[in-house]
């Protein structure tokens, strides 16, 4: 399931009225720069979700149109949509500029890019692997093998430096293609994406932005304001910013880069101001967890006026690859997390700041499990090959080289449900670690290392999670 195909959904907005009287498209619309995120919760929520099944009417009563929509069913509809944002923690909703934002892998509400997301089953979050979930909730393809920066955590490390491997056209046509087969969210990311300006400005352009929203990943460098105007007149929809800690001087010694803390909050109110959804992702280190600035954290974001924080655990990969041991969480790390991510979502005084998206909490065995290969999400590194997790370098196959849909329909074979175990980037860390030293190239090809993949896939604990167990009737 699309982790993020959270619960809280918007009012049936007319917000557009005024873009549509004026007949100029959203991205076309002025931004008054004072754009603010804001958030809905509480008895709010509750009525904006009641007149989401107002709204949803209009899917229900166009079955042709609509065909993989349910209000509900084993495999998933509306209510359980709504269900599973509570299961998961989702229980705020940003508006911004007058749309809804749910968590970073739901398109805004309202937009054509939502509707389609449910004509191709994307609500049905029970259901991934089946025919009643076709859509892709999230690709992030690394456009460029460029960066000025040089971070720890990096996780195209193998990937970057070099001149580009992959041409616009190349991308262009993958955009196509992930579009044809439906995806509610493309993040284009890298290396930094900024490098690559001139032709990510002519990827959103020349994109259908009625199929899908457009997201950034990007560490801030080289943003400027009217770089960011340009880029919401593109289509950009949302940018993620790269924030790894409050105190600037870890930040940039995380990133390998003297400015880059200032740069990046500098690029977060020019994406805000220009009307581009901004939000945040963050790296969780030891550091920041042990040293208590995770609260501290929050509130720099809530300054920041941004619509989530989405917190990545690191992962033996990349620049981790090598030095797992030294950076991975323990439990007692995550037992702080999990205290800050629920007090967060849990209590009142908090209802005004960013929402936290833990994503490895919505990957738990216990919650949806890791939804890799296309299930929820997967990507395709700065050389062109498509893997099933930004975080676990394993190679399907390579652009350059065959059909995306060969590889990818390869790679959703192998991987036909989620996997309800431990994330298997860790479970495949060493054995990755293991082909580097021997000098296989990175990402490691499935062939190589099938068995084993085959038996994380496959053999793992397939325990029912707790929205199954809800579907199914069983006690969770
Ligand atoms: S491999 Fe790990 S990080 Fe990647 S989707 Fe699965 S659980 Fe998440």
């Amino acid at each position: 399931m699309s982790p993020g195909a959270s619960v809280e959904l918007s009012l049936p907005v007319t917000e557009n009225t005024a873009a549509k009287k004026s007949g100029l498209s959203m991205e076309q619309q002025p931004v008054t720069h004072r754009e603010r995120v804001r958030f809905r919760s509480g008895a709010f929520l509750i009525l904006t979700q009641l007149l989401f099944l107002l709204y949803s009417l209009k899917y229900l009563l166009q079955p042709r149109r609509y065909p993989l929509f349910a209000m509900h069913s084993r495999n998933g509809g509306v209510l359980h949509w709504l269900k599973a944002g509570n299961v998961l923690g989702l229980t705020r909703q940003a508006v911004f500029r007058g749309k809804a934002f749910s968590a970073p892998l739901v398109p805004a509400f309202p937009s054509a890019a939502f509707d389609r997301m449910v004509a191709n089953g994307g609500m049905n979050v029970l259901a991934a692997g089946t025919e009643w979930k076709r859509q892709i909730d999230l690709a992030i393809l690394a456009v460029t093998r460029r960066c000025p920066l040089s971070c720890e955590h990096c996780y195209e490390r193998y990937n970057t430096g070099g001149t580009e491997t992959v041409s616009f056209d190349q991308w262009k046509r993958t955009i196509a293609a992930l579009q044809r087969i439906g995806t509610s969210v493309i993040v284009l990311s890298g290396g930094e994406p900024m490098v690559r300006f001139e032709d990510v400005l002519e990827l959103l352009s020349s994109a259908d932005k009625s199929a899908s929203d457009f997201h950034m990943h990007t560490s801030g460098m080289g943003v400027t304001r009217k770089r960011a105007r340009l880029l919401r007149e593109a289509g950009l929809t949302a940018a993620a910013v790269g924030l790894d800690d409050v105190v600037e001087a870890r930040h940039d010694r995380l990133r390998g880069r003297p400015g880059s803390y200032r740069q990046a909050l500098q690029a977060v109110d020019w994406f805000r101001e220009e009307g581009i959804l901004p939000y945040l992702n963050m790296c969780l280190t030891r550091t920041l967890i042990r040293s208590g600035d995770l609260w501290r954290y929050l509130e720099l974001a809530k300054k920041a006026n941004v619509a989530f924080i989405q917190m990545l655990e690191p992962r033996p990969c990349g620049g981790f690859l090598g030095n797992a041991a030294d950076v991975l969480l323990t439990e007692d790390d995550r037992a702080a997390v999990m205290r800050f991510f629920e007090a967060t979502r849990d209590r009142r005084q908090y209802r005004n700041t960013p929402i936290v998206y833990y994503v490895a909490y919505t990957e738990h065995p216990r919650q949806m499990g890791c939804m890799m290969g296309g299930l929820s999400h997967f990507a395709i590194d700065g050389q062109g090959n498509v893997t099933p997790c930004v975080f676990l370098p394993v190679g399907f196959g390579n652009i350059l080289s065959e059909e995306f849909e060969t590889i990818y329909n390869r790679m959703r074979k192998a991987i036909p449900h989620p996997v309800r175990a431990t994330c298997p980037s860790l479970l495949l860390g060493r054995t990755l670690m293991k082909e580097a030293v021997r000098g296989t190239a990175m990402p490691v090809p499935h062939e190589i290392i099938r068995e084993e993949f085959e038996s994380i896939v496959h053999s793992a604990d397939q325990t029912s999670g707790a929205l199954q167990k809800e579907s199914s009737g069983e006690p969770s």
